[in-house]
């Protein structure tokens, strides 16, 4: 060490320092992702000089990185077998940063507290520097692939470093690369664990290109356990062998899935990168594997996960990548909102690994990789449906949630998608809406009648059926937003609840004409926020049905949704419509020209209550006055 230098870092980085260490970073564990990805930039570097003949007598095909906590000692050692780096270019690349970002953010944000609030997710060409968020002194020791002596330099947390030229290597590196030794600090200690830097490295590591192995100082014999399996690339034996496996693996997988050729992976290997990836071991309903080449260029697998019932949190985990370095999870900005429910990876290397929010906002980049999703979600299921309608029938339940929800976010996607959206009939079976209408067009043109509730309303839904009316079934709240979406996008087509009104073909040609004593008797039963009206339905079993507006009772839902306190009390505006063509209503007139008003009256009461049983529970005071009147009838019966 006899010609250490000593040096002092310019004016500048002496001003970065303590605000890498307090702020730029929003997590400090990010410092073993910006030192694990320039050891594999080193080594993805190397070769690239190799493969072009610049680097003679070099070999970099099985470099790799080696990461190792040593709780002893304090240590933290990033060594790779990379391209090294000289004198020169260790006073170029690492004592004289590149500032003009840096300061420019420095100038922008001092004053304004925390950068992580800011929402920061990166930084300006300081990767190296976020080893000091950590650590109280950083050792480089390097030697470039050239032959060129090895140098080491070590600087404080202060920016005070010492260069050493023509170093003498102790071990820390092999003929070429780099070791970077982190002394950790007190704000660091968390790191000073195996487990903590396994699961530090799963998360960002995982899928880096350079074989990564982690090493813990304190069991010495996992670390001379290199993967005798793997030295050429081979999958380990140990367990195909029986035995116990002592192997020391990558952390990573080097050529994640996404890059390989969607025709070259199974099925197999999909489930698996899923089981892997999100530790969910519901089997996802299928998956898109996109590969956008330029201007685009990036590449992603994703999943649509089983989601298990309606209330299951709908949030999916979109993982991005920057050259197979995880950048975050659910980047809100690159993926639409409603495709946060998908769950999967994007690697985008045309994004700045370290960018930040409103960069992404106002990136046209960024609005084109969503728009190019979008559409190749929709065409995947277009395909589906065109391929094998049994199959995507099969997955429907699963699907509309998330179908229905990205329509009514998204118009061009319902565009894309509104011709196979598929909507379930009471009584089982799935029709298009086109198929609807077009089943639709003699008796009720236009006009889609559905239920909410197959059991209350199923006097309805029998009337329908009788004619031959299909009726769907639209039992989840979204469903009834959906269809709103759907009238509003200019279809030409109205949704009415089977209790909305009753379809002429469901009616019968005889004498309606209203019983001026009926009337009278039902107003006074049904209360002020009914209407009584008369007409004849083919079917003559029912006296009455209660008809609710559509519009009115589709506020009142959206009101309970929203919980609008107060709002929601607000009553339906209803039409109590008798039968003329029942029996019933007959003989009611008959009670009531022979002047038998009680008895009239109560079977009145009667009638109004059996109907209002498809709409709502009756309350307290309903069913206490239901109960009487059905003993009284039944006392008179007997
Ligand atoms: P960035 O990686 O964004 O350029 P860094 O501060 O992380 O910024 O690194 C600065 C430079 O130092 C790199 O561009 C590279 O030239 C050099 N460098 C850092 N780590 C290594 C390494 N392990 N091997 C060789 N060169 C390195």
């Amino acid at each position: 060490m006899s010609n250490t230098e000593h040096g002092g870092i310019q004016i500048e980085l002496a001003h970065i320092f303590p605000i890498i260490k307090k702020w730029l970073y929003s997590e400090k564990e990010i410092f073993l992702r910006e030192i694990a990805s320039n050891a594999c930039d080193a080594v993805t570097k190397l070769r690239r000089l190799i493969s072009l003949g610049e680097a003679k007598g070099v070999d970099a095909e099985n470099a790799k990185i080696t990461v190792t906590l040593d709780k002893t000692a304090r240590t933290i050692t990033v060594t790779d077998e990379g391209i090294g780096m000289t004198e020169e270019e260790l006073r170029r690349y690492i004592c004289q940063i590149a500032l003009s970002g840096a300061l420019d953010f420095i100038q922008k944000y001092e004053g304004e507290g925390d950068a992580s609030q800011n929402g920061i997710i990166g930084h300006f060409g300081l990767g190296f520097y976020s080893a000091f968020m950590v650590s109280e002194t950083v050792e480089v020791v390097t030697r470039s692939y050239t032959g060129a002596p090895a140098v080491h330099w070590t600087c404080n947390g202060d920016g005070e470093f010492d260069i050493t030229p023509d170093y003498d290597v102790d071990g820390e590196i092999g003929a070429y690369g780099t070791a970077v030794i982190m002394h950790i600090s007190e704000e660091g200690e968390e790191f000073l664990n195996e487990y903590k830097m396994k699961e530090v490295l799963e998360k960002y590591c995982a899928f880096m290109p350079v074989p990564i192995y982690f090493v813990d100082a304190d069991k010495p014999e996992e670390a001379e356990q290199e993967c005798h399996c793997h030295e050429d690339g081979e999958a380990c034996t140990c367990e195909a062998e029986g035995k116990e496996c002592t192997c020391n693996k990558p952390i990573n997988e080097t050529t994640p899935l996404w890059l390989k050729n969607p025709s070259d992976c199974t099925d197999e290997e999909y489930k698996e990168f899923y089981r892997k990836l999100f530790h969910d071991y519901k089997e996802p309903l299928f998956w898109i594997h996109l590969k956008a080449d330029y201007p685009l260029n990036f590449k992603g697998i994703l999943y649509f996960p089983r989601i298990a019932n309606e209330y299951e949190s709908l949030e999916g985990q979109v993982k991005l990548y920057y050259n197979q370095v995880f950048v975050a999870d659910n980047i809100k900005e690159v993926i639409p909102e409603y495709l946060l429910m998908l769950k999967g990876v994007l690697d985008c290397p045309e994004l700045p690994l370290n960018v930040s929010r409103s960069y992404l906002q106002n990136s046209g980049y960024v609005a084109k990789i969503s728009a190019h999703i979008t559409k190749k979600v929709g065409d995947k299921l277009n395909s589906m449906f065109n391929t094998d309608r049994e199959a995507f029938e099969g997955l429907w339940r699963d699907l509309k949630t998330f179908v229905e929800y990205a329509c009514m976010r998204d118009r061009k996607f319902y565009d894309r998608v509104r011709d196979i959206v598929l909507f379930e009939k009471c009584g089982g079976g799935f029709v298009t809406l086109n198929e609807y209408l077009e089943a639709a067009k003699e008796k009720h043109e236009n006009k889609v009648y559905y239920a909410t509730d197959a059991t209350a309303q199923t006097q309805y839904i029998q009337m329908f059926r009788n004619e031959n009316i299909d009726v769907l079934l639209l039992d989840r709240v979204i469903d009834t937003q959906f269809i709103t979406t759907v009238e509003m996008n200019g279809e030409n087509v109205k949704f009415a609840r089977v209790d909305a009104e009753t379809p002429d073909v469901l009616k019968d040609d005889g004498d309606k004409t209203e019983i001026p004593a009926l009337k009278d008797l039902f107003a006074k039963v049904a209360g002020e926020h009914t209407s009584i009206a008369f007409d004849r339905f083919r079917d003559a079993a029912a006296p009455a049905i209660l008809n609710v507006s559509e519009e009115s009772r589709r506020m009142q839902d959206m009101m309970k949704l929203y919980k609008m306190e107060g709002m929601s009390d607000f009553p339906v505006e209803s039409t109590l419509v008798l039968n003329t063509a029942s029996p019933l209503v007959h003989k009611l007139t008959s009670l009531c020209d022979e002047g038998k008003n009680e008895l009239a009256e109560t079977i009145a009461r009667q009638i109004y209550a059996l109907s209002t049983m498809s709409q709502r529970p009756f309350t307290a005071d309903e069913l206490t006055a239901f109960l009487t009147d059905s003993y009284s009838i039944l006392e008179k019966l007997s």
